[in-house]
């Protein structure tokens, strides 16, 4: 839980609380940053090669399938990784005025150039 307030010029105190979801995988991913070649010399990387469906998953599990160049199809393994670290992101915040929960328009109302 990420938290933050202050006080404003008139006495009232605003507060925000971020809930803050674990997204740390514990199999194997794609490496965004991997970087290879395929059987023909195109270089691959992130956004070279599609997903392509071997067998179609249903509502308990993923579809199975490979990968291919988007050039010549020739089949593509993405380099993985794993995280070594926990990763978080922001989740649903909730905004208090002295203590109290109030709606976001409430703090867009009283700072109009919040990004929230
Ligand atoms: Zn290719």
């Amino acid at each position: 839980m990420n938290s933050s307030s202050f006080r404003d010029t008139n006495g009232d105190v605003w507060s925000v609380e971020r809930e803050m979801i674990d997204v740390t995988m514990s199999l194997p991913y794609i490496n965004p940053n991997w970087v290879g070649v395929d059987a023909n010399g195109h270089e691959q990387r992130t956004g070279t090669y599609h997903f392509v469906v071997d067998t179609p998953g249903d509502d308990e599990w993923p579809d199975e399938g490979h990968y291919e160049c988007d050039l010549c199809g020739a089949e593509v393994k993405p380099g993985l990784t794993t995280d070594c670290v926990r990763r978080f992101i922001p989740g649903l915040a909730t905004y208090y005025l002295n203590g109290e929960p109030v709606h976001p328009d409430v703090i867009r109302a009283r700072f109009p150039d919040a990004n929230i």
